[in-house]
């Protein structure tokens, strides 16, 4: 381990003061620390020195700019951890060739503070490259699906009863299915692209509101009824139309799922600074073993079911980011036969 800095002249203890065992066990840690690679800088409790490992050490050229800076910004972080404050922060470095660098700061038992020091410039590029790669190829495929719809429903409209116009009539349906995917593609690429770039007061009643009206007409096709029970004082800080998203698809899956004529409820209760806005209907349910992986991108418990019911695979997805960039997350209970009760938790304000 090496010096990163040092504010004293000598370690508190001395090499030379220290008996075999300990000179042993320090010389295995230096060494552990030495072989991880992430990056670990130490504050002393009394904020006299800082240590560091060689992964820490190599991120920057010594005594340049960058460098002197990188030192400056960790130091203030650490102490920030000695007074309590911990977390975490992507620091900016470099004029011509950007770096990002994630410092995660933790306070250690014997009242010191650790840093974690990882560089993710070349992780948030690969992140911006798939996410740019998505939103480009959904915008190409746009067009065509645009004008091989137009042209099915003209088939349809001019084929009358024929073998021709079932036939077209398939391709719309697949064209229709194949829009839903990318818009829901594009719509993820976007949330992972911007983040949560707006962040104003909403008011939960307005956006179940509105995320009810989306869904209406397809409710009523199934006779199915929403009922919305709610607290309307409780409010949010975040993106409208993404959490509008979030809560639109849950009722879209239970409006889907559920049977004819059945019932789905929206709730939203306060708990623990949380607001939650649990959706439940009476449909089919889960089986316990697919309940953890609902929420990953494609995954459907029932393809079959889910192609009939026009699912894409990602609705469940798109929540999950949602509530993930607003400090929550999503969760589901469920029961075969009985339904599902999916539930958003958001901070409350
Ligand atoms: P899809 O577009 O296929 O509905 P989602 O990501 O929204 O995709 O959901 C993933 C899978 O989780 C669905 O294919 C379905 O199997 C299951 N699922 C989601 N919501 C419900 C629900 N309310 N009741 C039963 N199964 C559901």
């Amino acid at each position: 381990m090496a010096w990163l800095k040092r504010k004293d002249a000598e370690p508190v203890a001395p090499v030379h003061q220290l008996s075999e065992e300990e000179f042993q066990s320090l010389t295995r840690l230096s060494a552990t620390m030495d072989a991880l690679p992430l990056g670990v800088v130490v504050l002393s409790s009394d904020g006299s020195t800082m240590w560091s490992n060689d992964a820490a050490d190599s991120l920057f050229t010594p005594q340049s700019d960058d460098h002197l800076l990188f030192v400056q910004q960790l130091e203030e972080l650490l102490r920030d951890a000695l007074s309590g404050s911990t977390g975490k922060t992507e620091l900016e470095f470099g004029e011509s060739v950007n770096r990002t660098i994630e410092i995660a700061t933790v306070r250690l038992a014997d009242g010191g503070a650790a840093a974690i020091v990882e560089d993710i410039t070349q992780r948030l590029m690969i992140d911006r490259v798939r996410t740019d790669f998505v939103a480009n190829i959904s915008h190409e495929l746009r067009t065509p699906i645009g004008a091989i719809s137009l042209m099915a429903e003209n088939l349809i409209a001019e084929m009358g009863d024929s073998e021709s116009a079932r036939l077209s009539e398939i391709i719309l349906n697949e064209v229709t299915r194949l829009n839903e995917t990318v818009n829901d593609l594009l719509e993820l690429a976007r949330i992972e692209f911007d983040g949560l770039s707006k962040r104003e007061p909403i008011h939960t009643a307005r956006v179940i509101d509105e995320a009810v009206g989306r869904i209406r007409s397809a409710a009523l096709a199934k006779s199915v009824m929403i009922v919305v029970e709610e607290n309307p004082d409780m409010s949010v800080i975040g993106d409208r139309a993404q959490l509008v998203s979030a809560i639109g698809n849950l009722i879209d899956n239970a409006v889907k799922y559920s049977p004819q004529g059945s019932i789905v409820k929206v709730e939203v209760r306060r708990e623990e600074g949380r607001m939650l806005i649990s959706v439940s209907d009476n449909g089919p349910g889960i089986a316990a073993e697919h309940l953890g992986r609902v929420f990953e991108r494609f995954y459907r418990v029932d393809d079959a079911r889910s192609r009939g019911t026009g699912g894409t695979g990602l609705g469940l997805a798109i929540v999950r980011h949602i509530a993930l960039l607003h400090g929550g997350d999503v969760s589901v209970t469920s029961e075969v036969g009985t339904g599902s009760t999916f539930t958003l938790a958001i901070p409350a304000v």
